[in-house]
């Protein structure tokens, strides 16, 4: 990938300035990794308003950083709050944004004591997630290679689930594989859930074994280049029941009524209402307890939301989720899920599996 950075970090500077600000402390990883490339787990990147950078970390990722950053580094054995304050004060920095919903209370509050009085910290909401929700072309990539890991992951995988195999094994068998394929690691913990245990949205596998006739629900993504992907998929061990068939249709339907209504200037809104619309008809929307999608990007679950009454304006470059689904409790539960990027005029799915019912 070609490296984005300095331009991302000129675009954050036009929100530090236009703030008022003299920096900006970015302290969540996801931002971190989007604004230099460094990946470790301890990290602050102080941005100033003029674009200059400076991160910093600890002696463990001494060398990762060298190989990591493009901008400039400094190593510390001293807690970063504490160096980060002595550097504010070195630099005359007075009005210092700092990531409201990222920084820990205790980092603010040892950050706040080391400061000179004079430095005043001003909470700031999104300043870099506004900047992550529009992806460029090289990102859509990144996140359609790690759409193409899962989707041959739960291929292959799927080989593997027969009567009797627990969830947990199923789960195990597709961690592996998207391993195997290239993955850094799983976007998120897999969900496998058999039968009546599908009517939890984000149950987790347990050792429930698969019987005859249960429907198999998979949600399932990768990391790779540090972004995820994010897709859900159904079979079912045998033949489906009648009624079975009957709501995945409806299922199916709604999120391709969702899908049809993606595209620039919808508002997430309107998006979710296309697809609990097309529940209602069937009387399923009560059943339907979730938004219908989010953005995929760094993390698995960042801006923009496609729930109901969301404001945002759809745009393209947006990477988003579809994956309206029903849950009873006592039955199971049916979800479908794909990836998709907002294009000029439409969307386009990155998820490359077919969406027909599975059957095992
Ligand atoms: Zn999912
Ligand atoms: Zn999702």
């Amino acid at each position: 990938m070609r490296p984005e950075f300095p331009e991302r970090r000129k675009r954050l500077a036009q929100q530090i300035a236009s703030r008022k600000l003299d920096a900006l402390v970015v302290s969540a990883q996801a931002n971190i990794r989007y604004l230099c490339g460094f990946t470790g787990s301890n990290g602050l990147l102080l941005v100033r308003g003029d674009g200059w950078a400076l991160l910093l970390t600890d002696p463990r990722y001494e060398i990762q950083a060298q190989q990591e950053a493009d901008c400039l580094v400094r190593i510390t054995r001293k807690p970063l709050t504490r160096e980060l304050a002595a550097e504010l004060g070195r630099r005359r920095l007075r009005r210092v944004g700092f990531e409201a919903g990222r920084l820990t209370y205790a980092d603010y509050e040892s950050l706040k004591a080391a400061l000179r009085a004079r430095v005043q910290l001003k909470p700031v909401a999104d300043a870099v997630e506004s900047l992550r929700l529009l992806k460029s072309e090289a990102e859509v990539e990144a996140i359609g290679r790690s759409m193409a890991i899962a989707a041959a992951a739960f291929e292959k995988a799927m080989r593997a689930a027969r009567e009797g195999i627990r969830e947990a094994e199923l789960a195990a068998e597709l961690d592996y594989q998207m391993r195997l394929l290239g993955a850094e690691k799983p976007a998120f913990e897999t969900i496998v859930l058999f039968g009546e245990n599908a009517a939890l949205p984000h149950g987790k596998p347990g050792t429930r074994a698969l019987r005859p006739h249960e429907l198999v629900l998979v949600d399932i993504g990768a990391q790779r280049d540090g972004y995820a992907s994010d897709m859900t998929r159904m079979a079912v061990l045998g033949t489906p029941s009648e009624r079975v068939r009957r709501l995945y249709q409806i299922v199916l339907d709604a999120q391709q009524a969702a899908l049809d209504q993606l595209r620039p200037g919808v508002t997430g809104g309107m998006v979710d209402a296309a697809a609990r619309k097309a529940l209602e008809r069937h009387g399923l929307d009560q059943c339907f307890s979730h938004s219908t999608g989010h953005g995929v990007g760094l993390e698995v679950h960042e801006a923009p939301r496609l729930g109901k009454d969301d404001k945002t304006r759809i745009q393209p470059g947006m990477v988003v989720t579809v994956e309206p689904g029903i849950y009873i409790e006592g039955w199971g539960g049916i979800r479908i899920e794909d990836t998709v990027v907002v294009t000029s005029n439409g969307s386009r799915i990155l998820t490359p599996a077919g969406k027909e019912l599975l059957r095992l």
